[in-house]
């Protein structure tokens, strides 16, 4: 927690005597990875999203990097993605000698197009990696229309419901993947969670994420690569504590976002754009709060709102970059401005707000009223 009168944070996690007590626990009983907290976070998150099998590991990116390979992602195949992400779900396709071939965003959603991830399906593709961007779930009915192997990248949705049926992210069957990072809405460090329904799927997971050994923990045999990718007991434990707050934890994250589209509604009038409101289109689809992410009214110079913004003490990032047009992606696969436009101009104006469960109303104000005083008195670019 920041101390009160401190600086005003981005991001901030909810850590409490829980946490200490169920961390302290582990210290104590000297069994520090692969312990009986291991499975209890697997099976207690496993529950909390309706999923049939969870597999803990140790960041989103090494998750997802284990669902890809569980469905058959392999050198020389393709993965369609969106390039409006973080960078780690464009990565771990490349981490396997395959290709991320990018498809453009819708611009309600912020999600993949399903049309243009149709038209970006070719011969080699493998998989499908839809991420549900800022917490909102992407358009998986259509996807699955295709018939090929999907992972969803669920890093920033947990909490969020599915558009067509209304069921938990997580809940679908495809291997899905969780991050733990800091400022998710569960946080343990650094941590990840990969659901699913396949039992194979399931049991390569286990395998992979430890060396490739077999479930009966043999020393000697490794029959297949394997990687080190385990979570520890330490960081299960905190995973266990968060758990038990995440309702607490996703209605205070609702509640600051309601806040905000409250206090900034009179800013639509200048051009700036909310994040879009839950069942886009009627559907069933809910957003699990995890960023709070404006677009500038087009024009104005984010680089100098963010300068101006933290001189008001408000900090602010833009979020996120289009992958596509990152320094490595346009030097290795010649990538050029103009390709994804829909991406590229949600990102040129995107900007994440402080937001963070428990953020006060008088935070919130205070946001508002410095975003108020910087819009367009910086210099349009
Ligand atoms: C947080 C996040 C990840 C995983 O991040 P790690 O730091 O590896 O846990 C992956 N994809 C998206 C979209 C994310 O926001």
């Amino acid at each position: 927690m920041s101390e009160p009168g401190g600086p005003l944070p981005l991001a901030q996690p909810v850590l409490g005597a829980r946490e200490e007590e169920l961390v302290l626990e582990v210290l104590r009983s000297g069994h520090l990875s692969l312990g009986p907290r291991l499975a209890r976070f697997e099976h207690a998150f496993a529950d909390r999203v309706g999923a049939v099998h969870a597999s803990a590991v140790s960041s989103g990116t090494a998750g997802l990097h284990l669902a890809l390979r569980a469905v058959g992602v392999a050198p020389g195949t393709e993965v369609v993605t969106t390039p409006f992400s973080f960078v780690a779900s464009a990565n771990v396709a490349l981490y396997e000698g395959a290709t991320p071939v990018f498809a453009d965003i819708d611009p309600v959603t912020l999600n993949l197009d399903p049309d243009a991830a149709a038209a970006a399906i070719g011969p080699r593709t493998a998989a499908l990696l839809p991420v549900h961007v800022f917490g909102y779930p992407a358009d998986l009915a259509a996807l699955e229309g295709h018939g090929l192997p999907i992972v969803e990248d669920a890093c920033e949705a947990l909490g969020g419901t599915y558009a067509d049926t209304g069921e938990r992210v997580g809940s679908r069957g495809h291997p899905a993947v969780f991050g733990f990072y800091a400022n998710k809405q569960i946080a343990t460090g650094e941590g990840g969670m990969v659901v699913c329904a396949s039992p194979a799927q399931k049991e390569r997971i286990d395998s992979e994420r430890n060396q490739g050994r077999a479930p009966d923990m043999g020393w000697l045999d490794h029959d297949r690569l394997g990687f080190n990718y385990r979570l520890s007991d330490l960081h299960c434990a905190l995973g266990i504590a968060q758990l038990e707050r995440l309702d607490a934890m996703l209605a205070d994250r609702a509640r600051v976002a309601a806040l905000y589209r409250q206090y900034l509604g009179a800013l639509t009038d200048r051009g700036l754009g909310l994040p879009c409101a839950d069942g886009v289109g009627g559907s069933a689809a809910r957003r699990g709060w995890f960023v709070f992410v404006v677009q500038l009214p087009s024009g104005q110079d984010r680089d100098a709102t963010v300068r101006a913004l933290a001189e008001r003490g408000v900090p602010a990032k833009p979020y996120f970059p289009a992958i596509h047009l990152m320094s490595y992606y346009r030097e290795r696969f010649g990538y050029r401005s103009g390709q994804f436009p829909v991406t590229e101009e949600v990102s040129a104006r995107s900007l994440a707000l402080p937001f963070f469960p428990a953020m006060t109303e008088a935070q919130v104000a205070t946001v508002v009223a410095a975003l108020t005083a910087v819009l367009g008195r910086v210099a349009p670019t």
